[in-house]
């Protein structure tokens, strides 16, 4: 069904940026990885020195997901059977750390 323009409405509100990305775009991602994003499948959190890794209970079994920040940008990895890389999990990973860094144990020396 196209959408009927309206040339008479105004935006009252300003948009900030990560809001006006295309909705579909966000939904897919955020549904395959929403499940998992700062949700109690997800255990273990920890944070240390850029690197992120978790457990997380996934559909057949429990999957160690990490995710490593590097110069030219992002290395994951994950024990889950996905081929798409990177996986929901990984995904799902960065994800909670944006939203809730406060729940991953940091560690700065072993
Ligand atoms: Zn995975």
């Amino acid at each position: 069904m196209p959408l009927t323009e309206d040339s008479g409405s105004k935006v009252l509100y300003p948009v900030r940026e990560s809001e006006a990305l295309p909705v579909t775009k966000r939904q897919s991602s955020r549904e395959r990885a929403g499940a998992y994003i700062d949700s109690p499948l997800m255990t273990h959190r920890v944070h240390y020195r850029g690197q992120l890794a978790a457990r997380i209970q996934g559909n057949y079994g429990i999957y160690y997901t990490q995710v490593c920040q590097v110069a030219r940008g992002i290395e994951s990895e994950c024990s889950c059977p996905s081929d798409v890389r990177p996986c929901k999990h990984v995904r799902a990973l960065r994800a909670t750390w944006k939203e809730n860094p406060e729940s991953f144990s940091s560690f700065r020396t072993f």
